[in-house]
């Protein structure tokens, strides 16, 4: 046994009898390195826009005299600071989702609205990189979850899909009611995904390329958020991609009855 992976105890219950009680911590272990593995990861990934914003402040401050000097550096802040603002806002996205209470609203949710809210979201960055979002299959299709988290999952796919095309490609957001299931797939006819990648990328922190995401603005948390968000509602999240063409993730769903007009039933039964 490896003594840093079972915790043990004895009380002596009399001067025949001893108790012990073996514990396995392996699962303990685990999530403890997750945790530090994260605040490191964190810690590491803020630096670089703080480092940035301390830097250039101190430039604005000897280039005084220089108003054009001083309106660059001041847009170079401006961009770090949003950066920044992204990353804290994704880093307590993907902490309040690992949280026990990690859903907060929960009640029947149209996906259409979902889908509008997530093209809304993405219009100015598709149309700045060239890209056609297009929407389409089944419409009226329900389910029972957080609006706002669900939002923000396939708006990260989208968001990503747009990233990663090429200009004057197409990215779409289909909808299929499969029974008790409902299926979103957000395809794109970009880059694609490498096999050896196609696991990681979920992971916290991962990205495929490094420097091509960072420059895109990445994170390396979008996925990770996508992942819990489904999970946290009962779903799970597919992955097709072949590269130099495209990828195409599908987020399923439990599908649940249409509040309003209850054509679920009527579909089930015929
Ligand atoms: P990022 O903010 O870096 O995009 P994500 O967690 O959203 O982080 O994605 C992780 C990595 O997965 C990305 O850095 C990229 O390498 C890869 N990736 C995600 N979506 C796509 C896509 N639609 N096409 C190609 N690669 C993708």
């Amino acid at each position: 046994l490896d003594p840093r992976l079972v915790s043990a105890r004895a009380s002596v219950i009399s001067p025949r009898m001893t108790l012990l009680i073996i514990r396995d911590v392996t699962e303990q272990e685990r999530l403890d390195q997750m945790r530090r593995d994260f605040v490191a990861n964190t810690s590491h990934e803020l630096k670089t826009p703080v480092g940035a914003v301390t830097l250039l402040a101190e430039a604005i401050e000897s280039a005084a005299d220089d108003p054009a000097q001083v309106r660059i550096f001041a847009a170079r802040i401006s961009a770090e600071a949003s950066r920044l603002g992204q990353l804290t806002g994704r880093i307590m996205s993907l902490s309040r989702l690992q949280a026990d209470d990690g859903l907060g609203d929960v009640r029947p949710v149209a996906i259409d609205e979902v889908i509008a809210a997530s093209i809304e979201a993405h219009v100015v960055q598709a149309d700045s990189a060239g890209v056609d979002l297009a929407r389409g299959g089944d419409r009226d299709v329900w389910v029972r979850g957080d609006a706002q988290i669900l939002i923000e999952a396939i708006g990260n796919l989208v968001a990503n899909a747009i990233v990663y095309s090429p200009k004057g490609s197409r990215v779409g957001i289909g909808v299929r009611a499969d029974g008790d299931i409902v299926e979103i797939a957000v395809s794109d006819q970009g880059i694609g995904i490498a096999e050896a990648d196609r696991e990681r990328i979920f992971e916290r922190f991962y990205r495929a390329d490094e420097a091509r995401s960072r420059r895109t603005g990445g994170t390396g948390l979008g996925l990770s958020i996508v992942k819990h968000a489904i999970q946290r509602h009962g779903g799970e999240v597919l992955l097709w991609s072949r590269p130099g063409r495209g990828s195409t993730f599908t987020v399923r769903l439990p599908r649940i009855d249409s509040p309003v007009s209850g054509d679920v039933k009527k579909e089930k039964k015929r």
